[in-house]
């Protein structure tokens, strides 16, 4: 059977493409290489509200295993900052349950999916159409949407930009039960020592229930394992705490890879690099990204021309609704990288003193926080706190 488009990878970026494709009314397969949506899951599951309400999503009560208000930030030096919405600012999902429960809205709209189907290589138009060879077959298809993840291999086969080395980040995570936390508070430590390059969280799921990770240049495992049992605050935390599950993976700290379509391909979600990068979190902005090149492919198909040319319009919408947000985010990242724990600390402790957290409460949005940073970066105390810093930056990072 000839398909008008092949999605690449269940994950939530490739089923929100999908599943607009398939609203318009053509014919999408989604292969997937394992043989579950959903597994090996590797997320800490943290969606904001609101991005799950932009994306059009209203999630089922058995997707949801907690709802969080604030996030407490913890600066090297143990002094912490807690800020507060005042309001269910956030939602933890399983994300296998997340995931399964996105194709099964995906089926339901007409898409058709298939796991076991693990894509090997995509070959170039020579006859207006694609050719796509899983491990035991091929397909052929006038469109394909790579949302094959952080690996990259298939987008980079195709001529695609990947997200650099640098910007990935190994992280490694535990669910925990026993553990004395807050249950609608998220924790986030900073700390060169402890976490260079990121830093390590705890997400509450239910009470004495939590999710606890770290993600750093390197060695990640063996620095939350010796978080657990040395950091002042986390170690406290974890005292009585029996670990159920552990699990690894990448977090992304990047910007948008420079090219998103070529000849009747695009890429979505991680491949693409779309994630927040101060905090590697990908499922709302990869899917809003995602759903954009869902309604770009719609009208590529619709003319019946998926040129390279046509499809730039994906390219272009991406730019001019998130790039600036996204970059902005980087550079935050970037920044907060380079600086020593005492810089860390002095962030963070002048942040609070000058009463900067206010804009944040009043102004923050979980998902695009490069407005709230621009309003920040305007504020003259924010100068003053920026002065103080960059006594401290690295000047080797
Ligand atoms: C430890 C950790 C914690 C995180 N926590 C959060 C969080 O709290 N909130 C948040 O928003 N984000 C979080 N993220 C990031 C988030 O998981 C990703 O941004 C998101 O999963 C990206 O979605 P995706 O659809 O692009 O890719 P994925 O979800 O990775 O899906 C890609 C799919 O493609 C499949 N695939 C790959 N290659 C092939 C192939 N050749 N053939 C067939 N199938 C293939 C894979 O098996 C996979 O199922 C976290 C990441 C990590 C590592």
């Amino acid at each position: 059977m000839n398909h008008d488009a092949i999605v690449v990878g269940v994950g939530p970026a490739g089923l929100l493409a999908a599943t607009k494709i398939a609203e318009a009314g053509y014919n999408v397969l989604v292969l997937e290489e394992h043989e579950r949506v959903g597994e090996p899951d590797h997320c800490a599951g943290l969606l904001s509200s609101s991005g799950l309400e932009s994306l059009g999503l209203s999630l089922p009560d058995d997707v949801i295993q907690n709802t969080v208000s604030g996030a407490r930030i913890h600066a090297p030096s143990g002094y912490s900052i807690f800020i507060e919405r005042g309001r269910h600012e956030a939602f933890v999902v399983d994300r296998r349950r997340f995931d399964s429960w996105l194709a099964e809205v995906a089926i339901a709209k007409g898409v058709t999916l298939r796991t076991s189907s693990r894509v090997t290589q995509i070959t170039e138009p020579k006859t207006g159409r694609l050719s796509v060879r899983t491990s035991n077959q091929y397909l052929e298809s006038r469109t394909v949407i790579i949302a094959e993840g952080v690996r990259s291999v298939l987008s980079k086969s195709v001529g695609f930009p990947v997200v650099s080395r640098s910007s990935r980040l190994p992280a490694y995570q535990y669910e925990v039960e026993s553990i004395n936390i807050e249950k609608d508070l998220v924790e986030m430590f900073y700390g060169r020592q402890l976490a260079p390059g990121f830093f390590a969280w705890i997400i509450p799921l239910d009470e004495g229930k939590a999710r606890i990770g770290l993600a750093s240049r390197n060695k990640s495992k063996i620095r939350l394992d010796s978080a657990i049992r040395h950091h002042p605050i986390i170690s406290k935390r974890l005292e009585n705490a029996k670990i159920t599950r552990g699990m690894g993976g990448i977090v992304l700290v990047s910007q948008p890879v420079s090219r998103l379509s070529s000849e009747g391909i695009v890429i979505v979600g991680d491949a693409a690099g779309m994630v927040k990068a101060t905090t590697g979190g990908g499922v709302v902005i990869g899917g809003l990204t995602a759903q954009i090149a869902g309604e770009s492919v719609n009208e590529s198909l619709r003319e019946n021309d998926l040129a390279k040319e046509h499809l730039r319009r994906y390219d272009k919408r991406c730019r001019a609704l998130y790039y600036r947000e996204l970059q902005t985010m980087y550079m935050v990242q970037k920044a907060l990288t380079s600086l020593s724990d005492k810089g860390l600390d002095s962030v963070v402790k002048d942040a609070h003193d000058m009463g900067l957290l206010e804009i944040v409460r009043r102004e923050g949005d979980m998902d695009l926080q490069g407005r709230v940073i621009r309003r920040l970066i305007s504020n003259p105390r924010t100068f003053l706190l920026g002065l103080r810093a960059i006594r401290y930056i690295n000047p080797f990072l």
